[in-house]
């Protein structure tokens, strides 16, 4: 018998050949949890990881990305982000514990996944977390990005990126969260930062706009940062 670390219920796990043969470390949630993460798989926009619909199967990027290219400001930021799942309700709920009550374990789950992908597309990179302002991080205890990363390498920048409080910007029009780059609240306090040629990963729970990345790439950019990626949980 196991407990399910999404759900504490216990379960029964399947013996299965692969996991026998291939060394699999075992899932460690039950299988109704495991049913209901939707990786996201198959036909995907190439830059932000969402799927596509059948009829868009010819063009690689789909209409949010091909906006976010098509502007100046924008244009060249994110070479890719990576997210690993649908954000449906259930892994709305199962990120809403691991956020607000820090559920370490969960955490522990995801950062497998996330280093998973990471070591197979941009283990050269730098690792940066986004950050929450003072104030967030004060009222809640920890940076649920930063459980994220716990154990992974290329840490020296981790922490590089800070954040001013300000409005939340999930609920601001395309137009306004354009203008939102004009007073980013992402800023690095180290002067003379040189990122000079390197790549960098930028890590969070959620891709939700694509705004927060890219505002965090552009202060990344400023520092001379080369090619900037993203991992997400959710999608
Ligand atoms: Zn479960
Ligand atoms: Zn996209």
């Amino acid at each position: 018998m196991s407990i399910c670390l999404f759900c504490h219920h216990h379960y029964i796990e399947k013996p299965s050949w692969s996991k026998i043969f291939s060394n699999n470390k075992s899932e460690s949630i039950c299988q109704h949890c495991l049913s209901n993460l939707k990786k996201l798989e198959g036909n995907r926009c190439t830059k932000c990881s969402r799927i596509l619909l059948k009829e868009y199967s010819d063009v690689p990027i789909c209409y949010d990305c091909n906006r976010w290219e098509k502007n100046q400001l924008t244009q060249s930021l994110i070479v890719r982000n990576y997210s690993l799942y649908r954000y449906n309700s259930f892994l709305k709920e199962i990120l809403a514990t691991f956020k607000y009550r820090g559920d370490t374990i969960i955490a522990s789950y995801f950062s497998q996944k996330l280093f998973d992908t990471y070591q197979a597309f941009f283990s050269n990179a730098y690792v940066i977390c986004i950050p929450l302002s003072k104030e967030r991080l004060h009222e809640r205890g920890f940076n649920q990005a930063e459980l994220l990363v716990e154990g992974w390498p290329n840490k020296e920048y981790v922490h590089l990126l800070m954040k001013n409080e300000r409005s939340k910007q999930s609920k601001k029009s395309r137009r306004l969260r354009l203008q939102s780059f004009q007073d980013n609240p992402f800023f690095i306090e180290k002067q003379n930062i040189d990122l000079s040629l390197n790549n960098i990963v930028l890590v969070d729970d959620i891709y939700t706009t694509g705004t927060t990345i890219r505002q965090a790439a552009i202060v990344l950019k400023q520092a001379g940062a080369n090619q900037i990626f993203s991992i997400t949980i959710a999608r």
